[in-house]
């Protein structure tokens, strides 16, 4: 099994423990023993399916394996949310009094966990801005436990250099967690440039379809074992029904990857045309700033962009209203073509003042592309780029 393809399709088969082509959902809260030792062993069974759910599931199992295939690690986990997955994987890897340096451009809600969490359990934690490579060694001091890295980044598409970034905090006793959601495992394999452990929000891409919150988690299993652990203390635990259908989401994701990151290439050139457009962020465009460096580590470079309108937060609303086939809704990675204004989308989770130092500006909107037919989408975007013009 070599191509990404037949492994998404096959990596599961050892972890089915029927014949069933589409495996069964262990929709079960619990399993039965056939006496006290086995019932005993599988209390403390590490990653286990067959004690209790929250510990552990077949349909969880089978997930894991493809997703541990595609990373390309020993081991993986699923979560409720990819934010389940952050949050289990920090608490299970630093303590009160370390430190954890992170991205100024980075997810709304990794940035809260940076800012507004870990510093109330006594993490302090600092931000830096990930185009520099230097400022990775300049943050990570001897209490530094861990390096959270996102790239490329949402909502701004800014690209970290993973294997420098590895080597500077391994260098110091820290270890690396990556948000690998936007690129996904097709573009890019976090754990080959040094990476420990490799997140998703598999509502996204893995899951593929805008109808599942999931979170996953692959690494080494010495490093999984101490996150699961943590893992059933915060009960952030995804139901089986879910997990089934991540499991069959993620079965097409080879095949889907590639079409949203034609698309995305697609629309990221044609919108440097119109004037009403004054940036096109895009890591695929020989215009971004780490364009070189993107090409390095990734295969393509993802279904995400996010441009920057002439005119500030009230064009990106008359651009937004003007959209007909692309919705305006939170989230990314499903089979349609979805646009937000990212300075509304986060203030849910982060203050006016820190949407502002993530470097967020009022003008832009990130257009997650779908899967729909790439001229259709052009039209649609670039149409209302036109009009924007003709006001
Ligand atoms: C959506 C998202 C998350 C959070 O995942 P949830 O499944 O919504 O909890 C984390 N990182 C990135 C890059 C995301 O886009």
């Amino acid at each position: 099994m070599t191509g990404a393809s037949t492994r998404t399709i096959h990596a599961d088969r050892d972890v089915n423990p029927t014949q069933a082509i589409a495996p069964p959902i262990y929709q079960t809260a619990n399993f039965w023993a056939d006496d006290l030792a086995a019932f005993a062993a599988s209390a403390v069974e590490t990653r286990g399916t067959s004690f209790y759910t929250r510990y552990g599931n077949p349909n969880h199992a089978q997930v894991a394996a493809v997703v541990a295939e595609l990373e390309g690690t020993e081991a993986a986990m699923v979560t409720a949310s990819g934010m389940a997955a952050l949050t289990t994987a920090v608490l299970g890897l630093i303590s009160s009094g370390d430190h954890v340096v992170g991205q100024v451009s980075t997810y709304g809600g990794t940035a809260s966990v940076l800012q507004n969490l870990l510093p109330r359990l006594g993490v302090s934690t600092t931000m830096v801005d990930q185009t520099d490579t230097a400022a990775f060694a300049r943050a990570i001091t001897t209490n530094t436990k861990l390096v959270l890295l996102e790239t490329p980044s949402n909502p701004l598409l800014q690209v970290t250099d993973l294997a420098a970034v590895a080597e500077i905090a391994h260098a110091n006793g820290a270890l690396v967690l990556a948000d690998n959601t936007l690129a996904t495992p097709i573009t890019q394999r976090p754990a080959e440039f040094g990476a420990d452990v490799v997140w998703h929000s598999a509502t996204k891409y893995l899951n593929g379809h805008s109808d599942v919150s999931a979170g996953a988690l692959a690494g080494s299993a010495e490093l999984l074992d101490r996150i699961w652990d943590v893992g059933l203390l915060t009960g952030a635990v995804l139901g089986p029904i879910d997990a089934w259908l991540l499991l069959r989401g993620l079965r097409t994701l080879p095949i889907r990857v590639e079409r949203h990151n034609a698309n995305g290439m697609a629309l990221a050139e044609a919108l440097e045309n119109p004037p009403a457009v004054a940036a096109v962020h895009y890591p695929g465009l020989a215009s971004h700033p780490q364009h070189a460096l993107a090409t390095t580590q990734m295969s393509s470079f993802g279904g995400v962009l996010a441009i920057e309108l002439v005119g500030g937060g009230e064009a990106a609303g008359a651009f937004l209203g003007r959209l007909t086939i692309s919705r305006i809704a939170a989230s990314l990675g499903g089979v349609g073509t979805l646009a937000v204004h990212p300075a509304s989308m986060w203030r849910g989770m982060l203050s006016d003042e820190q949407i502002v130092e993530a470097g967020v500006p009022l003008g832009l909107v990130r257009i997650a592309a779908g899967l729909e037919d790439t001229a259709d989408l052009l039209d649609d975007v670039i149409a209302a780029a036109d009009a924007m013009d003709a006001r």
